[in-house]
């Protein structure tokens, strides 16, 4: 099978302590994955820097002349992760891009991750949720507001995969589909399950964040979960 293209897209608020080393991680990912055939050279990383406050954009700017394979956007104002996140799907429906791999700035996420998302997106699979295998990481008080949320939300009727947030790969068809949906305030872990198509899951352990602090706070939490 040819080689697909892919775009690792990462939502970027007040990054400036973790974004070269998110970069330097992810490049080597994407070099590897481009040698061993599995993606197309001109595959990249994409930034959508949600307003940030600090040299985030900067450091974009800087990362994007040393890597060939950076782009990124940039909001006004901050708009928010899902918001973000919308938007650097958005920027890609319809191009030459196959697949859309979103993921955290901080490298929470296992990178590595992202290399059984593409083979079993090159096995047919148009979505790829990646799901925390433990929660070990996370202080109690985030455990415990976690698994509410997860409860209130199935409650109300939102069919969301435990454990998954915004860790996942869309191909073509995915963001196509996705690009009908007109809501305005998106709970993007409660969409993607409804447009259905063929999916897979791919586990991980969830790491420390890297360098800096949550973009998080508990009042960003209330108000997302809202
Ligand atoms: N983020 C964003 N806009 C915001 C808050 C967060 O784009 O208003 C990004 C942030 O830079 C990171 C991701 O969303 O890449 C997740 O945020 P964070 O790691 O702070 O959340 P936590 O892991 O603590 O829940
Ligand atoms: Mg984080």
């Amino acid at each position: 099978m040819a080689a697909k293209k892919l775009a690792i897209v990462l939502p970027a608020y007040n990054e400036e302590e973790v974004i070269e080393k998110t970069t330097a991680r992810l490049h080597g990912l994407l070099l590897s994955m481009i040698e061993n055939k599995k993606i197309t050279s001109d595959s990249f990383i994409m930034y959508v820097d949600d307003g940030s406050k600090d040299r985030t954009w900067e450091l974009v700017n800087q990362l994007r002349a040393q890597y060939g394979q950076v782009q990124g956007i940039r909001f006004s104002t901050n708009f928010g992760h899902q918001n973000a996140l919308i938007a650097g799907m958005t920027h890609l429906t319809g191009t030459d891009v196959d697949y859309v791999v979103t993921i955290d700035a901080d490298l929470q996420d296992d990178p590595e991750a992202i290399v059984d998302m593409v083979d079993l997106a090159n096995a047919g699979k148009d979505i790829v949720y990646g799901v925390r295998n433990d929660r070990t990481t996370d202080t109690l008080f985030k455990r415990y507001t976690a698994q509410g949320f997860y409860k209130v939300m199935s409650a109300l009727g939102v069919n969301s995969i435990p454990n998954h947030a915004d860790f996942r790969l869309v191909n073509q068809k995915v963001l196509k589909a996705f690009s009908a949906y007109q809501e305005r305030e998106m709970f993007l872990r409660g969409i993607f399950p409804l447009i259905g198509f063929n999916e897979g899951r791919v586990y991980y352990a969830r790491a420390e964040r890297e360098a800096g602090e949550t973009k998080y706070p508990l009042r960003k939490m209330i108000q997302f979960a809202a």
